[in-house]
């Protein structure tokens, strides 16, 4: 870990010592001849003996004294900022840019290129209420500035952290139109604030958070979902299920998201053959493990476990996969069961064995931007902070 620390402080020695040869360089053409070694300062050399020693603070203050503020070393400033900011020492890194900001003479844009990094610093440090205050007043005094973009990303990553979803809205509002990429995540915004309507019991304001959520992202799996339950809670099971029944024409992979809720709808609406022949549609459309087992529990409460037997065995040579494997195993061992057969076939029992132990501990959610797994669905990647990017796992091994 040292060692990673001590190689970032030196190659920005060498961005230093480079700096200062090439200052002391451009100072000296008009007297010394160009084949002459450009001189190094006093300070550099000090500076040089504090790194041999190990001493990497002592050397990184002696450079930036030996450095001194000007429009030529500005940048260097900002970048040992940045430095000590991706080493984890954003302590350092506000010292450098507040002293930085002291310095009357310096350029509008650097004055807001220099904030905007102290706001990163606070950031860092987690002391968010600055960082907020010092992004907020770049957003407007700096309306032309290129930093103005950067800033208000920077702004509603803090609101969404802060978890002050209706200030982020206001914030991308004007992008959405130009943005479509932004409208996405701001649908989510929408879905937590119609979370909090919910726990506040005002569904009305809940349901036109959600409606508002679909107008912008009509591909929103989760608003969906959400309203299909508000719709449950109403006694309006079959508009719920119209709800989600969008679902899979939103994002086929999030059927297995959807069968929970679409299970409680039909069956507190005592329509199991509804059920099954939307389950019948969705292996049409995909045939999940999920939705082959819950094909397979009907047939078996209905029509026996030789009949689950058979057809989950048909739909499984089609698409195989673990825990169609387990579940049919489970089917076996209860076949044996009924007709008397104690203790079960032993190889039944080892086969249900290495199925256990396969399916034990197994992801069932995994990002597909960063590849985060989680046992349960999160809309919000804790990983990569994207939204909507973690699915249930499908496939042999999946859901
Ligand atoms: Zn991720």
């Amino acid at each position: 870990m040292y060692d990673i620390a001590l190689l970032g402080v030196l190659l920005a020695a060498i961005a230093i010592g480079f700096g200062l040869g090439f200052l002391h360089a451009t100072h000296r053409k008009k007297t010394v001849p160009s084949s002459r070694p450009p001189e190094l300062s006093r300070e550099y050399f000090v500076g040089l003996n504090y790194l041999l020693n190990e001493q990497p603070d002592e050397a990184i203050n002696t450079f930036i004294q030996a450095l001194g503020v000007n429009s030529e070393t500005v940048d260097t400033h900002i970048a040992l900022g940045k430095l000590f900011r991706t080493r984890g020492e954003a302590d350092k890194a506000v010292s450098i840019h507040q002293n930085l900001l002291a310095r009357p003479a310096l350029s509008t844009a650097t004055n807001q290129h220099i904030q905007l990094e102290l706001a990163r610093d606070f950031m860092a440090l987690g002391v968010h209420d600055r960082a907020q205050r010092l992004l907020r007043s770049l957003l407007e005094n700096a309306a032309n500035s290129p930093y103005h973009q950067e800033a208000k990303r920077l702004l509603i990553d803090l609101l969404e952290r802060e978890k002050e979803w209706q200030d982020a809205l206001d914030i991308a509002q004007p992008l959405l139109k130009q943005q479509p990429g932004m409208r996405h995540p701001a649908a989510h915004w929408l879905c937590e604030l119609a979370l909090e309507e919910i726990h506040q019991s005002s569904r009305a304001l809940a349901r036109k958070h959600l409606k508002k959520a679909l107008q912008l992202d009509e591909c929103c799996v989760r608003a969906s979902l959400l309203i299909a339950k508000l719709e449950m809670e109403n006694g309006h099971y079959q508009r719920a299920i119209e709800y989600l029944d969008r679902i899979p024409r939103q994002d086929i992979a999030h059927i297995p998201t959807l069968l929970p809720a679409l299970k409680s709808a039909y069956e507190r609406n005592n329509d199991l053959a509804g059920f099954e022949t939307h389950l019948y549609q969705l292996l049409g459309q995909a045939p999940y493990t999920s939705v082959i087992v819950a094909l397979g529990e009907l047939i078996h409460r209905r029509d026996g476990v030789e009949s689950a037997i058979e057809r989950t065995g048909e739909w499984l040579r089609e698409a195989p996969s673990l825990g169609g494997l387990d579940y049919l195993v489970d089917l076996y061992l209860e076949s044996q069961r009924l007709s008397g057969k104690t203790p079960p076939d032993s190889r039944l029992l080892l086969l249900k064995h290495h199925t256990d132990a396969l399916l034990e501990d197994r992801p069932r959610h995994r990002c597909r931007h960063c590849g985060f797994t989680s046992e349960n669905l999160e809309w919000q990647c804790p990983s990569c902070r994207r939204w909507g990017t973690i699915k249930p796992i499908t496939g042999i091994e999946g859901e």
